[in-house]
C-alpha cells in the first residue's frame, strides 16, 4: 500500500491515507462487501494460512475497506497500528480480553462511560479480574492503586459530563514505572485534539460511533497502539473472539475522518460560544467547559489538547425539575445521551447516562439533579442558545 503517514500532515493524512486504488482506478475508496477472498493456487492458501505470506483470508480478519479504515485512524493517532471493532465497547472488552488474565488488577479512572464501567464491575471481576478506581485527576491516588499485580492503566479523558481533564502525560509516566500499559479512551476528543500515543500512552480506545463518524449513522470501535507485541496479542484475540467492523460501516467511518479536523473545530466553537453564553445568564449556577478560565484544569488542557472540545455540561438555579424544564422547553435540540453528532444533544445525566449508580456515587461524581449536558453539534449557535434560551428564562 502507497503508506502516507509518517510524510504527511494528519489533515492530509486523513484524506489520503489507508486507500489502495484499484484496477478500475476509482478515484473513492471502495467496499469490498466479500466474507471470504480466493487464493490463486493450494499452495498460496497455505501460506496465507499459515501467516507466511500476508493477505487476505476472510473478513472477520481482514478487510480491504476495514484495512482503509484502520490506517487512516492509526495515522491521525501516530501509531503503526488500528484494529476495528464492532463498537467501542467490542474495543473496551476485547482490550481487556487480549491484555489480561484471572487474578491480575487494574487501576482505572472511577469517571467512566457506564457500560466501561459495567464490563470492569459486572463482566471481567467475574473473572478474577479486580479493578481499583481512582480520581481521574489525583496522581497520588494512581500511584497508591499499583500492586505487583496490576497489568493493565485505563482512563478517559474529559471525563462525562464534567470534562474533567487528565494530565495523560503524567499517568503515563506512572504506567511505565509499573511497567503495565495505559490505554486511553480518546471519543470526547478524537486524535484531532488529542493524540495519546505522543503524550505516553500504550493504546488508545476509540468508539467510532460518535465525532469518528459524526453524523449518527453507524455503530464501531477500534484500538490504536504503536507497540507490535501489543498489537498482536489484540489482533489475535479480537479476529478470534470476532467482534469484527463491518465493510460498509468502516467505509462510513474513512469517509467521516477526511472531514474529523473541521467538524471537530466547528464543535469546539460552539461549545466555546455556548459555555460563555451560559455563564452570563442568570439561572446558570455553574459551567463545566475546559475552555473556561473557570475550569479547574484549564492551563492542563490548553497544554495538552489541540481543542476543549464539543461538550458542555452546566447546573442551574433549582433541582431537578427545572433541569428538566430547560431540556422540555428545547424544539431544537434532541433530547437523547448520544454525542458526537452534527446535530446537539441534550441530556439530563442524573437520570439517564448515570441513572444506575446510587445517589451518594453520583454525589461523590458532581453529578446533582440540576446538571444538563449539552454536546455542541454544527447547527448555528445563535439558533442552539436560542432554544435554551427559553427553559432557562422560564426559571
Ligand atoms: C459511547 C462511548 C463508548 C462506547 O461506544 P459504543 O460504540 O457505543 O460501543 C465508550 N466510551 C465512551 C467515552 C463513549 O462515549
Amino acid at each position: 500500500m502507497r503508506e502516507h503517514s509518517k510524510r504527511y500532515h494528519p489533515h492530509t493524512a486523513a484524506v489520503r491515507c489507508g486507500h489502495r486504488r484499484g484496477a478500475e482506478q476509482e478515484h473513492c475508496e471502495p467496499i469490498f462487501t466479500t466474507s471470504s477472498f480466493v487464493f490463486k493456487d493450494a499452495a498460496e492458501a497455505a501460506a496465507r494460512f499459515s501467516g507466511d505470506e500476508p493477505g487476505n483470508v476472510y473478513s472477520r480478519f481482514t478487510n480491504p475497506t476495514v484495512r482503509g479504515f484502520e490506517n487512516r485512524l492509526a495515522a491521525l493517532e501516530g501509531g503503526r497500528f488500528g484494529l476495528a471493532t464492532a463498537s467501542g465497547m467490542a474495543a473496551v472488552s476485547g482490550l481487556l480480553l487480549a491484555l489480561l488474565k484471572a487474578g491480575d488488577h487494574v487501576v482505572a479512572s472511577a469517571e467512566l462511560f457506564g457500560s466501561t464501567l459495567s464490563v470492569f464491575t459486572k463482566v471481567f471481576n467475574r473473572f478474577g479480574i479486580d479493578t481499583t478506581f481512582v480520581k481521574l485527576t489525583d496522581l497520588d491516588a494512581w500511584r497508591a492503586a499499583l500492586r505487583p499485580s496490576t497489568r493493565l492503566l485505563f482512563l478517559e479523558s474529559p471525563s462525562n459530563p464534567l470534562c474533567e481533564i487528565a494530565d495523560v502525560e503524567a499517568v503515563a509516566a506512572i504506567a511505565k514505572e509499573a511497567r503495565a500499559p495505559l490505554a486511553v479512551d480518546n471519543a470526547f476528543c478524537t486524535p484531532a485534539l488529542q493524540r495519546p500515543l505522543q503524550l505516553g500512552a500504550d493504546i488508545v480506545v476509540h468508539t467510532a460511533t460518535k465525532y469518528l463518524d459524526g453524523q449518527g449513522r453507524c455503530v464501531g470501535g477500534a484500538l490504536v497502539t504503536d507497540n507490535e507485541a501489543i498489537y498482536d496479542d489484540l489482533f489475535a484475540m479480537l479476529r478470534t473472539t470476532g467482534p469484527c467492523m463491518s465493510p460498509f460501516n468502516a467505509w462510513v467511518f474513512s469517509k467521516g475522518l477526511e472531514t474529523l479536523a473541521l467538524r471537530m473545530k466547528a464543535h469546539c466553537d460552539n461549545a466555546l460560544q455556548l459555555a460563555k453564553w451560559l455563564e452570563k445568564h442568570p439561572a446558570v449556577e455553574a459551567v463545566y467547559y475546559p475552555g473556561l478560565e473557570t475550569h479547574p484544569q484549564y492551563e492542563q488542557a490548553k497544554r495538552l489538547l489541540d481543542g476543549f472540545g464539543g461538550v458542555v455540561a452546566f447546573t442551574v438555579r433549582g433541582g431537578r425539575r427545572a433541569a428538566w424544564r430547560v431540556i422540555d422547553c428545547t424544539r431544537l435540540l434532541s433530547i437523547t445521551a448520544n454525542l458526537g453528532d452534527a446535530k446537539t444533544t441534550i441530556t439530563h445525566p442524573a437520570t439517564t447516562t448515570h441513572a444506575r449508580i446510587s445517589a451518594a456515587e453520583r454525589a461523590r461524581a458532581g453529578i446533582g439533579d440540576n446538571l444538563i449536558r449539552v454536546c455542541a453539534g454544527l447547527e448555528h449557535i445563535g439558533d442552539i442558545t436560542g432554544d435554551l434560551q427559553t427553559g432557562l428564562d422560564a426559571i
